[in-house]
Formats: C-alpha cells, structure tokens, sequence
C-alpha cells in the first residue's frame, strides 16, 4: 500500500469531519484492504502488524466511530461477534458458511426486485435491507473453488 493514495474510508472520514490521527489512518486502511468482513480481533492483528503501539481499545473506539458516522457497516452473522466492512454502492447480500464461518458475497436481481415488490405490497418504499444466508456446503469432500 502507498503512503500518499487515500482510502474511500479516509476520504469519507474527512468528508464526516474525523480528525485522521495516524492510528486511525492505519485502521482505515487496514479496513479498505480487507474484504473478508473482520471483526475487531482481526482488525487489531492486522493494524498491528502496521503499527504495534495500536491497542484494541483503540480499534474498539475507531471501528465504533466509523461505524456511528456512516462509514463502516457493522455484520452479525451468528457466531456473536461484529463483523465490519466499508459502505460501498455495490450492494450485496451475504452467505455464510456455517463449517467454516467464511462468508461469501452475492447479489440476485430477482431477490432485490421481490423485496422490493414485499414493501410496496405493504405499503412502503424500500429505503435499505439485509440478507443473509446460512449453509453447509453440498459436497464438504471438494476443495473450496
Ligand atoms: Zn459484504
């Protein structure tokens, strides 16, 4: 990664008015580099690696920042911890593995159009939602692709 280029979550931190202190500049771009939904033990591994004197109280605090000011969102999916990942405007839902606790991003047109069908139905126009999906592999004998 490259000291000078900024992330779409330090931009947004700026844009929101966070004062980007050099931790939590660290912890932003440990965020934008993740794509498999960490939690907070993870985030601290990985911000570590980067800059040892980061605490886990200090990811705690930035994580919960970020996620108050509208940049991060946070995940359960099921094993009680919070999960986090960036705010994009590619929606997607989420499959999760229930063996192996991967988690596994997808978007199906005709669920987003029924969902949408549902709230009309209902009387509203649908502002956001959530999906996630639990599984168990078919076949659990064949390697992950
Ligand atoms: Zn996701």
């Amino acid at each position: 990664m490259s000291a000078d280029t900024q992330t779409i979550i330090e931009q947004l931190c700026l844009e929101k008015g966070l004062k980007m202190t050099g931790q939590r500049r660290i912890i932003a771009r440990v965020l934008s580099e993740s794509d498999d939904h960490p939690d907070v033990e993870m985030l601290h591994q990985r911000a570590s690696a980067l800059d040892d004197g980061i605490s886990i109280a200090t990811v705690y605090r930035t994580v919960r920042l970020f996620e108050e000011s509208g940049i991060l969102t946070r995940h359960d999916f099921g094993d009680g911890r919070s999960r986090y990942e960036e705010i994009s405007d590619d929606h997607h839902d989420h499959l999760i593995d229930i063996d192996s606790g991967e988690v596994i991003e997808f978007t199906n047109e005709q669920i987003e159009k029924l969902q949408e069908e549902v709230a009309r139905k209902l009387g509203f126009r649908l502002v956001d939602h959530r999906l996630e999906l639990f599984g168990v592999r078919l076949d659990k004998g064949k390697s992950k692709q």
